[in-house]
């Protein structure tokens, strides 16, 4: 490759050179290399190793055998031609490393001397043998490293990267591109990140514990880095580097974005004094948990200011979100607004219905309940009450509530939402301000995904349960098991507990697909035997193992009433066993209930799986779950099902969960706004992540349109890679 190295005088590259006349390309080569996405030189520049072939390390001194061969890389730190008599003569060095020493010998040859002098790096290689205390090789092969050896050498030695390849297109082709183009033009590509925010970054991140030079180096180094790196550490800085600045585009634009939205839009400033903080928690009939105090300081705080608080309330199942939710509602009546609490479905909207009358009976607040199965006229009647501002807390579902006019909403909570980013607004009235958001999940996002696509919401998490919870217990069986569970219910029952029975699918009897089932369950599943609907399940336990019991049946498809009147009998404890479809999975809470089996458990999502168990944590008694697997019980390599038996923390399975199935699924393309990330692994990168969002975050709050000196270009990146996609105005 010595004819395309630098200093060649008739090379004319530039950074827009057209890919089919870089050396040794061609426009065949060039062809395919556009699959790459390579049109112009600066193009390879910012193709990235996908990963890079380290070469083996040195062989260490305690790893020497007698008579194996090795090869051993050192520094001559002793040199002596120790007789020089012709015929007899001997010439010792000593070469050492970090892992010690060895020593080689020549007989009559005492040029050597010549050759390896005092401080000479050197590989040698040969069968050492232990000669006293020290390793010593006689007569071994030996290569002096030069300085600039890496530089010169192609392989052996080198870091070598591995490119993502096209048909027709070798790595050792991009390897060769490698040099010549770096040589020449890493160094004209501008500096988008002036030093004083690398050196921030370097700082930041040294802080995390990663090993990194004072400031990130510079773009040009930090491509020779990527592409041509001379040691790990160059790679790690270089790489860093690179990723950083992906990042931290991304989060700028984000961070643009809140600030955008936040200028524009108006909200209620509520403001929570002490006097009300204090009257509003002594309504709960708890102690509250450290989080749930911590987050409602926060959320009083997004309420005090003038645009709306649109923060993420993220909690596993039974943490105490509606705790939370409640003292946000009643600080926006204290402050004369109304707030809104909307339910995923109507079971849940009636069970928040219940718990708030109960807890506000003797308060002067006046709650309604807006949901499908309120005849016309009562309908009518809450509507009208909600527009002329005689309710003070509308509690509904979701498909009802939006599309309601209020007469002053200043707070709007959204229970259960489970799908990211996915958010309605409500409807105002003309140039009406817009209310503050709350919305709650138990769907615990993984952090780098709530980095990346809630760039623009707040979260908040309650990661402390409340005290004095059961254990829960978690089993895996197949269908052998299934009459001692049955006798494991009945003696259950009998000591007062209550049980629910969860099948995956609706009957025959219900064809059309169950609306709260829909999303739930994957159509593409073969027709289930028998045994796992709903329905069968139900008639076989109440004719069968549980004739004895009282059996109730619950399912998306029966009618509201209905479905109600049977959630209530199982909440009074008049009924004992609850068989049902996942409609239970959102936010039931009937604390006796301790027992769970699931039936055809392997057809579950670990997240819902874990939902449901949550039904049976939430009393005293301990709580237990059987997750039955069709057939005789979990094949081997079921690991999600078996992560779940071990993991009862929802932060952790939803990490699990986002491991097992990879990153593709979770984000995909979706990711970060919509730009494609070409070198930050989110699940990989995540401490850059956090730096990259924190200091766009200062940033943007400082200086919001990034008009200090010497972000010119860092600017236009963000606005060329997301100006579109998140509304910030031109792509410049
Ligand atoms: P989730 O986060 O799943 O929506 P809930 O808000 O329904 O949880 O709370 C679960 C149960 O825990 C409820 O019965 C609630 O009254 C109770 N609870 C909430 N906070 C506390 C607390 N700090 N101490 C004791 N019980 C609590
Ligand atoms: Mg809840």
């Amino acid at each position: 490759m010595g004819n395309t190295g630098p200093g060649n005088s008739e090379s004319t590259l530039t950074l827009t050179t057209p890919i089919q006349y870089l050396p040794g390309i061609g426009p065949a080569r060039a062809a395919k290399l556009r699959k790459l996405g390579l049109r112009i030189a600066r193009d390879f520049l910012f193709l990235f190793p996908r990963n890079h072939t380290f070469p083996p390390p040195p062989t260490r001194v305690a790893d020497l055998q007698e008579g194996e061969p090795a090869t051993f890389i050192g520094t001559i730190t002793d040199a002596e031609l120790i007789s020089r008599t012709p015929g007899k003569s001997l010439f010792a060095a000593i070469v050492e490393n970090e892992s010690g020493a060895v020593r080689i010998v020549f007989f009559n040859q005492p040029f050597r001397a010549e050759q390896l002098t005092f401080d000479t790096r050197v590989r040698i290689s040969g069968s050492p043998k232990l000669a006293g205390l020290r390793w010593e090789f006689t007569h071994p092969n030996y290569e002096i490293i030069q300085e600039d050896e890496l530089q010169e050498q192609d392989d052996g030695g080198l870091i070598l990267a591995n490119y993502p390849l096209t048909e027709g297109i070798k790595q050792s082709d991009l390897r060769r591109l490698a040099r010549p183009l770096i040589e020449e033009l890493a160094g004209q590509l501008p500096e988008v990140l002036p030093e004083r925010l690398r050196r921030d970054a370097a700082e930041r991140l040294k802080r995390t514990g990663m090993e990194l030079p004072d400031a990130l180096p510079e773009i040009g180094e930090s491509l020779r880095g990527i592409h041509l790196p001379e040691s790990e550490a160059d790679l790690r800085a270089a790489q860093t580097r690179l990723v950083f600045q992906e990042l931290l585009v991304m989060q700028l634009a984000l961070a643009m974005r809140r600030r955008s939205l936040t200028s524009e839009l108006r909200a209620p400033s509520l403001e929570c004094s002490a006097t009300v903080r204090n009257r509003i928690l002594r309504r709960f009939p708890f102690d509250l948990t450290g989080d749930q105090r911590r987050v409602m300081d926060v959320i009083a705080a997004d309420m005090a200011r003038q645009y709306p608080m649109n923060r993420l309330l993220q909690g596993d199942v039974g943490s105490g979100k509606t705790v939370v939710a409640i003292f946000a509602m009643l600080v926006a009546v204290a402050g004369g607004y109304q707030a809104t609490l909307m339910a995923p479905t109507e079971v849940l909207a009636r069970q928040h219905h219940a718990t708030l009358t109960k807890m506000l009976a003797d308060s002067r607040v006046r709650i309604g309940l807006l949901c499908g199965s309120l005849t016309a006229a009562e309908r009518r009647d809450t509507i009208a009450k909600i527009k002329s501002g005689e309710l003070d807390l509308i509690i509904g579902t979701q498909a009802l509530v939006y599309g309601v006019q209020f007469h002053q909403l200043g707070l709007c909570v959204i229970d259960e939402q489970h799908k990211f980013g996915v958010k309605q607004r409500v409807t105002l009235r003309d140039g009406g301000i817009d209310p503050h958001y709350l919305v709650m999940s138990a769907t615990p996002i993984p952090r780098s995904v709530a980095m990346t696509q809630f760039g623009d919401v707040d979260l908040s998490t309650l990661r402390e349960k409340p005290a004095g919870r059961g254990a829960v217990h978690t089993y895996l069986a197949g269908d052998s098991w299934r009459d001692r569970w049955w006798t494991f219910v009945r003696q259950r029952v009998a000591e007062g507990r209550q049980a629910f029975v969860v099948a995956p699918r609706v009957g025959p009897e219900v064809e059309a697909a169950d609306e709260e089932l829909s999303e739930l369950v994957d159509a593409t599943e073969p027709p289930a035997e028998d045994i796992t609907s709903v329905h069968a399940t139900y008639e076989k336990l109440r004719t069968g193992p549980l004739k004895d019991l009282r059996v109730g049946l619950l399912h998306g498809r029966m009618a509201s009433d209905e479905k109600q009147r049977v959630m209530e009998l199982f909440a009074e404890g008049e009924l004992d066993v609850l068989v049902s479809t996942t409609v239970i999975e959102v936010g039931i809470d009937v604390p006796n209930a301790t027992v769970m089996a699931i039936l055809g458990g392997n057809r579950f999502g670990l997240a819902q799986l874990h939902q449901l168990r949550g039904r049976v944590s939430r009393g005293k008694h301990a709580g237990h779950v059987c997750v039955f697997v069709d057939g005789d019980g979990p094949p081997e390599e079921d690991e999600r099902l078996k992560v779940f038996e071990q993991t009862l923390d929802g932060f952790e399975l939803a990490e699990a969960d986002y491991r097992l199935r990879g990153p593709g699924d979770v984000l995909g393309q979706r990711q970060s706004g919509g730009a494609k990330l070409r070198i930050a692994d989110l699940h990989r990168d995540m401490e850059i992540l956090q730096v990259a969002r924190e200091m766009a975050q200062d940033w943007i709050d400082r200086d919001p349109e990034m008009e200090s000196e010497g972000l010119e270009l860092l600017k236009s990146q963000v606005l060329r890679r997301y100006g579109n996609h998140l509304d910030l105005g031109d792509g410049a």
